[in-house]
């Protein structure tokens, strides 16, 4: 055990009751706690390492985690020959966070760019995989004929999309939030909501896109509103500049998504095998509380024994950080407790593609909720990324619950796994036993931004300003993705040395 550690170690005389020891520790270097070791929490933990190394002053860090494993969320493993991600499977290149992770950590050749020949989306309709019309853009049509071609709308839909050109912008305040369902009936109608508005960014934040908040997520089309009066023409105008940019921008040499060729995991591998050079991590710890004192703070792992540190970052799911919060600030834990969090699981299995009818010609397939289906999204995970499946093999990676389906979650592994066989069945003609399938369940897993999220946040954020020593980072303030997670958790850290 590292001296400095050892002398700050406050060990409990009976169970539950910590006796503190303040001999010494006020000699020590500024000591850091990370809690939680998902990407965040190592993300924190590795800036400061790096902060350490550029300004030669010297920290005392520990990263405390619950479970066995770093990693939190993320997981990526070996299934015979199948390399399978169990949760995120890419990232997005234009937040340049992730990308810039990888380039410091040295491995930002093991980046790959995601298979062109499928770089596609499908859509169900009445039942049926669709193409998602080519230069779709999240919420905007730009390109006139593939919608006109497309079997997705009726004609009426289709008339209502193309006079969004002509709609004058919504007069309102700047910051003045609305939710995503809201602004895309108001610009291009019910139709373009319902039948792909809805399942691609829905399913992305697993929300409800009734209380989705707009501007806590896609606020550039709030902006184009404002900037062009039309999102057709700012797509338009912005195609133009994006083809210039192109060759220059971060993302340009991967595409818009990437990843490890051996995984998503081996991005926190690497982080975890940095940060254990210069820190103590602590598995298998879970803290049951902290509490603040004039000495700075007592961070206590469930059993009673307790550390103390000058400065803690808590890289924990709101729910969990409002629960540690509570003796120190009821207003904050409130806060925190406001943001609601929705439960998912994914169902992903093995295939022989010549099982399969459909050819699985894209990346994968998103489930509108008119068409009052038991799922969410499958994605054709080994059709994104090369080396997922051995030949004539694929993965597919079934979305099940979120915001929209919480009843989901109550179905046992095996009645779950049933009934993403019979959708698997009736969407695409899968037949015959998978080599695998597995469930991997995330509960309350999934922040959920609902209308008013940065209001809550700003509110967040200064009663923490009011802690010193304290900060907070992960997926549940101001982006949900891997690259929203590193740059949350490198913050945090750049803050705590302040
Ligand atoms: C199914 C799924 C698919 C996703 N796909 C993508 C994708 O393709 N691309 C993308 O960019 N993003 C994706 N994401 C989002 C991305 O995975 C997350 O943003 C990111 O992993 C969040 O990391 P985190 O460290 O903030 O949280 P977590 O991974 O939840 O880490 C928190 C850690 O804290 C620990 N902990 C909790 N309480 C305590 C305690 N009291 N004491 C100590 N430790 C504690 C937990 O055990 C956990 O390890 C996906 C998420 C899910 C659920």
């Amino acid at each position: 055990m590292a001296e400095g550690r050892r002398r700050r170690l406050l060990r409990a005389n009976t169970p539950g009751v910590s006796r503190i020891i303040m001999t010494e520790s006020s000699s020590q270097s500024f000591r850091v706690a990370v809690v939680g070791g998902g990407l965040s929490g190592l993300s924190a933990a590795h800036r400061l390492i790096e902060k350490s190394q550029e300004s030669g002053k010297t920290f005392d860090l520990t990263l405390f985690e619950a479970t066995p494993r770093t990693g939190g969320m993320i997981a990526t493993k070996r299934i015979g020959d199948y390399l399978v991600e169990l949760g995120a499977d890419s990232f997005i290149t234009n937040k340049p966070a992730g990308v810039a992770l990888c380039r410091r950590l040295g491995m930002e050749n093991e980046l790959i760019p995601t298979i062109g020949q499928w770089r596609k989306s499908l859509v169900l309709k009445d039942g049926k995989p669709v193409q998602v019309p080519e230069g779709f853009m999240l919420i905007t049509p730009a390109k006139v004929w593939p919608i006109l071609k497309s079997p997705i709308f009726s004609w009426g839909g289709k008339l209502r999309m193309g006079l969004e050109r002509l709609l004058p912008a919504k007069k309102a305040a700047v910051d003045e939030d609305e939710s995503l369902a809201s602004f895309v009936r108001r610009r291009f109608g019910q139709q373009l909501l319902d039948r792909l508005v809805q399942p691609l960014v829905g399913g992305i934040y697993t929300s409800d896109p009734e209380k989705l908040s707009l501007r806590a997520t896609l606020p550039r089309f709030l902006d184009q509103e404002q900037q062009f009066g039309s999102l057709i023409k700012a797509s338009r105008s912005q195609a133009k500049q994006q083809s210039k940019a192109e060759n220059s921008a971060s993302g340009a040499r991967y595409g818009l998504f990437t990843a490890p060729k051996n995984g998503i995991q081996s991005i926190l591998d690497c982080l975890r095998e940095k940060v254990e050079t210069s820190a103590t991590i602590r598995s298998d710890c879970l803290i049951q509380s902290i509490t603040k004192n004039d000495n700075g703070w007592s961070v206590t792992i469930v059993g009673g024994e307790t550390e103390l540190f000058d400065a803690v970052i808590l890289a924990l799911p709101t729910h969990r950080a409002a629960e540690l919060l509570e003796g120190v600030s009821p207003e904050l834990a409130e806060d925190l407790s406001s943001i609601e969090y929705a439960s998912s699981a994914i169902v992903v299995s093995g295939h022989n593609l010549d099982d399969i009818t459909h050819p699985l010609d894209a990346f994968g397939l998103v489930i509108p909720e008119i068409e009052k289906r038991d799922i969410i999204a499958v994605s054709f995970s080994s059709r994104k990324f090369p080396g997922r499946a051995p030949a004539g093999k694929v993965i597919l990676r079934t979305f099940v619950g979120g915001a929209m389906h919480p009843e989901m979650m109550e179905l046992s592994d095996d009645a779950l796994k049933q009934m993403v066989r019979n959708e698997l069945t009736a969407m695409l003609g899968v037949t015959g036993e998978p080599d695998f399938a597995e469930v991997i369940r995330y509960q309350n897993a999934m922040p959920q931004y609902h209308v008013g999220h940065l209001d809550r946040v700003a509110s967040i954020e200064s009663r923490v300003a009011g802690l010193l020593g304290l900060e907070l980072a992960g997926n549940a303030y101001r982006g949900v993705g891997i690259p929203d997670s590193i740059a949350s958790g490198e913050a945090a850290a750049e803050r705590v040395l302040k």
